[in-house]
């Protein structure tokens, strides 16, 4: 198996340390390889033979995975260190958008429906802020990209006048020089 570069590898075995929920870590984890193996922890004196190597494919940026042992001895746990709460905050990005009010109680079950894992209340506070600072910093650079169009449609159409109103966190902008360029770039950022 390989894949495209280093980033969507780790990418992939984080999904898949959160998934089998078991004490793994990453023996190593550089640019050039990663190895993730059996943690080890009180509960198992023997060590899950449970391991996955991967490496650059010659110089280019592909990395494949060239060793893999895929049985387990070890059991899976109710927790794992994998799902952080920034983690998570990415993985239930469209879910929590699309129900912003989502319970705490709802959203933990929500995750143990997925990956059979339990994570603490505080946790689902800190994926909710997260998300908010995301949400927070998209709006902030959608309404910057909105003042410079205001600026530009100023310089293109001089003499004009170009008003723009902000309401909550919508923005709405209108042009008495009746460009209707604006109103396209408006359909695309609103
Ligand atoms: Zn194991």
């Amino acid at each position: 198996m390989e894949f495209t570069n280093m980033e969507q590898c780790r990418e992939a075995k984080r999904y898949y340390a959160v998934s089998c929920a078991r004490p793994l870590k990453w023996a190593r984890n550089d640019s050039n390889r990663v190895r993730l193996k059996f943690e080890g922890d009180n509960k198992q004196k023997v060590p899950c033979p449970w391991m996955l190597y991967a490496s650059h494919v010659g110089n280019g940026p592909t990395i494949r995975i060239k060793t893999y042992v895929p049985r387990h001895t070890c059991g899976r746990r109710q927790r794992t260190k994998y799902a952080t709460s920034s983690w998570l905050s990415k993985r239930f990005d469209e879910e929590l958008r699309d129900n912003p009010n989502m319970k705490v109680t709802d959203f933990m079950k929500l995750i143990k429906k997925h990956y059979a894992i339990d994570v603490t209340e505080a946790q689902v506070y800190k994926v909710k802020s997260f998300l908010k600072i995301r949400i927070q910093g998209s709006i902030q650079e959608q309404y910057g990209k909105l003042w410079d169009y205001c600026e530009e449609l100023k310089s293109n159409n001089p003499g004009s006048t170009v008003i723009m109103k902000t309401e909550l966190q919508v923005a709405f902008a209108g042009c008495f020089c009746g460009c209707r360029l604006l109103l396209r770039f408006l359909r695309l950022v609103l």
